[in-house]
């Protein structure tokens, strides 16, 4: 295929394992543009947080603490073999850990956190100045590039998302339990609607597509036919 000598920002957001993250690197692998997977970040900090002792006993962030040692924090993604990116935290390579449930439960209320955020946010638009770039999280469209040309709001039903999920971790060997991982879903959205610092919303001039029942082939067809149709229009 050949790529587009025209760039633009596409912004992928949506709830919770809702398969984002599969189709934006599908297409950004098809299309030849830099995937990057907001989320992973949240995590990577989370992740930090966690080793960092930085939880209190009732869940709640040691927030002054965390502040301090932010800038201590460095992510960074690296292509794999497979040129699939894969989450750098300090130099170490954090991918799977960061996507365990203890991460998974933890990592709203390190999302919810303004100073957090103000910081991510800043990365991901530095991330983003040279387009052709395609990013998925909560708040893609509606804060980090406002101004995408492309934005996809991703939607599917709590249940069917938390079976995929279930699917991809015992897949991985993992041995978890549904039910606890229905929870962790809707406990996610709650909160990541909730929040009072940009909460997940679609945006007003986002598509919304609800892949419960699509293949991920039908669901790469609409992608890039969306895609295509921005770019003749450029
Ligand atoms: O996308 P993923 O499920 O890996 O994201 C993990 C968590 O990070 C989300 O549940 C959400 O709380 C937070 N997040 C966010 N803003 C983003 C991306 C993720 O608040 N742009």
């Amino acid at each position: 295929m050949n790529h587009s000598t025209k760039k633009i920002v596409i912004a992928v957001d949506g709830f919770s394992s809702c398969g984002k993250s599969t189709m934006a690197k599908d297409l950004a692998k098809a299309i030849g543009y830099i995937y990057i997977d907001s989320g992973a970040m949240y995590r990577a900090v989370t992740l930090f947080a966690l080793r960092r002792n930085l939880f209190l006993a009732d869940g709640q962030v040691n927030e002054e603490q965390l502040r301090a040692e932010l800038p201590e924090i460095r992510i960074t993604f690296v292509l794999n073999q497979e040129q699939r990116p894969e989450t750098y935290l300090n130099g170490e390579n954090v991918e799977k850990e960061i996507r365990g449930l203890e991460v998974s439960s933890r990592v709203s209320r390190i999302a919810a956190l303004d100073f957090v955020r103000a910081e991510l946010v800043h990365q991901q638009q530095l991330m983003g100045q040279e387009k052709g770039i395609i990013m998925d999280g909560r708040d893609i469209g509606t804060c980090v590039f406002p101004n995408a040309e492309l934005k996809i709001f991703v939607t599917a039903s709590a249940e069917i998302r938390a079976q995929r999920r279930y699917d991809e971790l015992t897949a991985k060997g993992e041995k978890v339990n549904f039910e606890e991982i229905l929870h962790n879903v809707q406990e996610r959205d709650r909160i990541d609607m909730t929040r009072a610092v940009s909460p997940l919303r679609k945006a007003d001039d986002a598509l919304e597509l609800d892949n419960s029942h699509l293949t991920p082939e039908q669901q790469k067809e609409w992608l890039l036919k969306q895609y295509n149709r921005v770019i003749a229009a450029l």
